[in-house]
């Protein structure tokens, strides 16, 4: 039986984080290479105006200067998102990026 531990690595291995900020931030600006980057409107506050929310590319950490949302990855990120558990959303993730 697969620890959650080793799930989350797989999860993350499987999934760019470029791609998946891509996919889930519609308002990110077209990035130009790795490392952080603007990401748009935050989805954590009502957010009017991009310029605040930054994600890292390469490591799929986010930050808000605004609220002060932040996070390590994106398991940190969908579980804040959305309100889960560490568990629940390895689960989302793997279930919507058809990772096994
Ligand atoms: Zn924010």
């Amino acid at each position: 039986m697969k620890t959650a531990r080793l799930q989350s690595d797989g999860v993350k291995g499987s999934i760019p984080p470029a791609d998946f900020y891509r996919a889930e931030l519609p308002a990110m600006p077209p990035p130009r290479g790795g490392g952080w980057r603007d990401g748009g409107l935050c989805c954590f506050h009502d957010d009017k105006t991009a310029g605040s929310f930054r994600v890292n590319l390469e490591t799929g950490a986010f930050c808000c200067f605004s609220c002060g949302s932040k996070g390590a990855d994106i398991i940190a990120f969908i579980q804040q998102r959305d309100g889960l558990s560490f568990p629940e959303a390895l689960k989302k993730l793997a279930d919507d990026w058809g990772v096994e």
